[in-house]
């Protein structure tokens, strides 16, 4: 069981008692407790570095006011500067667009982008009242096109059917052109992912948005590859402009340090957590309550 920060913090708490302000020399001990629980919490070292230096600018010379304790007082700073970073507010998607609103989710296989994909159309219809087109363009695995003309079917949203014979360009303007004709509000395309990122992948789904021009453009991303999540989140961020991230499989063990490592890489607002493998295990993603998780 990891202790959670604050207790992490009581013994250092203790001798920092007494003192009214924050400074260079009675913090350090407990920003290296921060700095530990952060990198348990899967935070990717470069990460973690830039964030303590931000958290000790933060906090030096702070006044500990009334009978807050000067740990108290550097855990609120920690507290405050990590929703901060991760965006504060929850971003929602935008969908404001010449009908439909194209969404193009990008990611590993395994990320869990055909499960979001689903989720997300149910979460489309039943929140915001939208009619959904679902299309796969992985001609690489006729069990992922499949997968989601199941996953269509159970949920009742509309399927753009596919074959591995077709190109996936071909595909995705042919869903296009049909969301058009039969006005649908959004049209959700799920890409083929592989293992690990590759220049083949990167080609084909910059030529899928050059096509496409989605207004919004997902990164799917497993919380439990942690550190390797960066890399990841780094290739997307470079070959395609993103504007959000799904962060799946956060009902696993992982601490969410992916969330930090992946919002400081790209720049992107987290739209949505994954949180079970069900149809309606998709969520708005909460800064605050993210910040929680992360120390413990
Ligand atoms: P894709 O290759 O990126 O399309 O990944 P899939 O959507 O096929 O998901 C891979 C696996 O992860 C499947 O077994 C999903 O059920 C599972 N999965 C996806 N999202 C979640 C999640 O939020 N929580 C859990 N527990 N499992 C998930």
């Amino acid at each position: 069981m990891l202790d959670n920060l604050t207790q992490r913090l009581s013994g250092i708490v203790k001798n920092l008692r007494g003192q009214a302000r924050l400074t260079e020399s009675n913090i350090q001990d407990a920003l290296r407790e921060v700095r530990l629980a952060l990198l348990e919490a899967d935070v990717a070292l470069p990460v973690v570095k830039e964030f303590i230096a931000k958290v000790k600018d933060a906090a030096l010379g702070q006044e500990v006011i009334g009978n807050l304790q000067p740990g108290q007082a550097l855990i609120g700073v920690v507290n405050r500067e990590l929703t901060k970073l991760m965006g504060e507010h929850n971003d929602a998607l935008n969908l404001a667009a010449v009908p439909p609103a194209v969404i193009l989710m990008a990611g590993l296989q395994g990320a869990g982008k055909t499960t979001s994909s689903g989720k997300l159309a149910k979460l489309l219809r039943e929140q915001n009242k939208k009619k959904v087109l679902l299309v796969s363009c992985d001609v690489y695995r006729p069990a992922a096109i499949e997968q989601l003309r199941m996953l269509a079917q159970q949920l009742d949203v509309d399927f753009f059917p596919s074959d591995a014979s077709q190109k996936p360009q071909d595909i995705a303007l042919a869903a296009h052109d049909f969301a058009k004709k039969h006005h649908h509000d959004v049209l959700i395309v799920d890409t083929a992912g592989r293992l690990a990122v590759d220049e083949a992948m990167m080609a084909e789904i910059k030529d899928l948005h050059a096509a496409l021009k989605p207004i919004e453009t997902l990164f799917v991303v497993d919380a439990m590859t942690g550190q390797d999540a960066v890399n990841t989140a780094k290739a997307f961020g470079d070959a395609l402009p993103l504007t959000g991230v799904i962060l799946t499989k956060l009902d696993g063990d992982a601490r969410g340090g992916a969330a930090l490592s992946v919002r400081q890489v790209t720049g992107k607002p987290i739209k949505f957590v994954g949180v079970s493998e069900k149809p309606n295990g998709l969520e708005a993603f909460h800064p605050e309550r993210m910040a929680q998780r992360i120390l413990g």
